[in-house]
């Protein structure tokens, strides 16, 4: 496998991405919202996102910058790249269609909001971030320079650092006892270990 081949997979994986997350987005317009942190952190952190996983990567395949942090493309590394990424996107598409119209970009309560405890969300609560991780995970694999590379695992893990307690204290503050019960049984990324 050469860097060429790597860059087109790592660019058609993010296509899918957004073809999986695309009808949801616009199904959640619909749906109202009775609870929104929607702030201007929250918007930073996934406009850094959005720069870490496209901007910079396709600045990379477009101009070679930064040249100087290239390694060198291993096909034991890509190929194990490409299989992570399936399975990001694989995850990705579960947690989308497990969480239905109780999805949404940000930390948002909708109304008649449901606690979905089944389908991937029986075992790990926050399928969707274990998604990014590994998709941020796929761009390090695929992706033949450190910065490229790795940008996005630091960006991810901001997102996901800065955000998942707030998350939980608001479902927790408005799910009550139910959400405690539902976090005693259930990790938050990796089924039964983190
Ligand atoms: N953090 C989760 C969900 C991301 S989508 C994940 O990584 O899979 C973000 C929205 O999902 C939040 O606004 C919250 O209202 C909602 N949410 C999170 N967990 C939920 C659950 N178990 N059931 C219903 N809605 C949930």
């Amino acid at each position: 496998m050469n860097a060429a081949i790597c860059e087109v997979i790592w660019f058609l994986g993010l296509v899918a991405w957004y073809v999986i997350r695309y009808p949801f987005e616009r199904r959640a317009k619909k749906v109202s919202v009775t609870k929104s942190v929607y702030d201007r952190r929250d918007r930073s952190l996934l406009a850094l996102a959005f720069v870490a996983m496209f901007i910079v990567p396709l600045l990379y395949v477009l101009t070679g910058f930064p040249r100087p942090l290239d390694r060198p493309v291993i096909s034991a590394i890509a190929g194990l790249g490409v299989a992570t990424l399936g399975a990001a996107l694989w995850l990705f598409y579960r947690s989308h269609a497990d969480l239905g119209r109780n999805w949404s970009i940000s930390l948002e309560i909708r109304k008649d909001h449901r606690l979905i405890t089944t389908g991937v969300y029986q075992l790990i609560r926050h399928p969707m971030y274990s998604s990014f991780f590994l998709l941020a995970l796929a761009q390090i694999l695929l992706l033949p320079n450190w910065l490229a590379g790795a940008c996005g695992l630091v960006a991810i893990g901001a997102l996901y650092g800065f955000r998942v307690s707030q998350e939980e204290q608001m479902m927790l503050e408005f799910f009550g006892t139910e959400y405690r019960y539902y976090v005693s049984h259930t990790k938050r990324l990796i089924p039964w270990i983190l």
